[in-house]
């Protein structure tokens, strides 16, 4: 079944009384017991499972491939929940430019847990095989990553992995399983920020896991998950599958419209450099193009001048909004360095778009007039 199909059809099941197509939110946080104590439908209570909960799993699971999905209240629940899987003592190594979210966890959460990582650069395959050590038990990989838009090759790196003996985790949020499918390249498990394209309207707070097996690994988070209680809401997850049926045609249409921006940004005077995997001279065009079958709609670009010059742009943009996230329907224009910190890996004359779903020829138009206030 191709991919729009599931979108709109997996976990849709008519319930049988109600008959509803659109399905019902279930609030409840108990679910009534048979006599001999046994749970008919198969829900207990809430922070273990529930039916919206447990239809947006099937659908996510399907989506990319996996065998089994788990959904959390935010995509950095879902990632501390794989990290809180190892044991202390293991060693996780991660992209140098990996999400700044991710490695805060790293360093401020799980580092006095006793969890070990080191950050590498992704695109060099040495020095990923140096840094592997006997405790290394997972690669973190994200690709294209944020905000440089550096690509990961998930072949290559896997095949390290697993002769390490080492199982490899891959952010998938910025592709998407529609341009994406790390399981099918060798990756062990899927983390999804559903903030972002799969919800895709920015209104929820959500995040997910998808396995490659439901093995003793998947378990131990789906036990990680359902005792700390890092889980989405009934209506999260409604909004997030209603998000989920259109959610092809939006990356698709979004991946469309940055790679004409990206072109038509990549020739202007103003602009020092343009990050985008869809353009020729991207360096990890090649990769992208053999693992992706569109390249997102994110890109970054580097103002001539330096943090003044990027404030300026941001600041005259119209239909672009200044804020932060990715993946809605509003195009938005963030200056990532002030919002990273001080720990900052982003280069002050850096803004990262997120392309949404107006029109194509309307956005350049206003990244024109922004242009010529510069
Ligand atoms: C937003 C984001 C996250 C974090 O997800 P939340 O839902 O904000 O917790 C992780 N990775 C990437 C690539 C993201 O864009």
């Amino acid at each position: 079944m191709k991919i729009e199909t599931k979108a709109v059809h997996i976990g849709h099941n008519i319930e049988p009384g109600s008959r509803d197509v659109t399905p019902a939110i279930h609030l409840s946080t108990t679910f009534q017991k048979a006599d001999d104590g046994s749970t008919p439908g198969g829900y207990l209570y809430s922070r273990a499972n529930n039916p919206n909960r447990a239809t947006l799993e099937t659908a996510l699971a399907a989506l990319e491939e996996g065998a089994a999905a788990i959904a959390f209240s935010s995509g950095n629940a879902a990632a501390a929940a794989v990290f809180q899987a190892l044991a202390p003592g293991d060693h996780v190594l991660a992209g140098e430019d990996v999400f700044y979210g991710t490695a805060m966890l790293l360093n401020d959460l799980l580092k006095p847990w006793g969890l070990k990582s080191t950050l590498v650069d992704m695109a060099d395959l040495q020095a990923v095989e140096r840094a592997i050590t006997p405790d290394t038990r997972l690669i973190w990989l994200e690709t294209p990553s944020n905000p440089l838009l550096h690509v990961t090759d998930i072949r290559a790196i896997s095949a390290i992995a697993h002769k390490a003996n080492a199982m490899v985790a891959c952010d998938n949020t910025w592709a998407t399983p529609l341009l994406q499918l790390p399981l099918q390249l060798g990756a062990d498990v899927v983390m999804h920020s559903v903030t972002k394209y799969l919800s895709g309207h920015t209104d929820v707070l959500s995040g997910a896991l998808i396995f490659k097996q439901e093995n003793d690994f998947y378990t131990k988070v789906r036990s990680i998950q359902t005792s700390a209680g890092a889980v989405p809401s009934p209506f999260e997850c409604w909004l997030t599958l209603r998000g989920l049926q259109t959610f092809p045609y939006r990356v698709r249409a979004q991946s469309q419209t940055a790679q004409h921006v990206a072109e038509f940004l990549s020739q202007q005077p103003e602009i020092e450099s343009v990050h985008y995997p869809g353009l020729p001279s991207h360096p990890g065009h090649q990769i992208a193009a053999s693992q992706m079958s569109g390249f997102g709609g994110m890109l970054s670009i580097q103002v001539k001048g330096g943090r003044a010059e990027a404030m300026k742009l941001a600041a005259s943009v119209r239909l672009f909004t200044h804020a932060t996230s990715l993946g809605g329907p509003h195009s938005l224009i963030e200056h990532r360095a002030s919002v990273e910190g001080v720990n900052t890996r982003s280069p002050e004359n850096l803004l990262r778009l997120s392309i949404g779903l107006e029109h194509v020829d309307d956005l350049i138009e206003d990244l024109e007039q922004a242009l010529k206030n510069l």
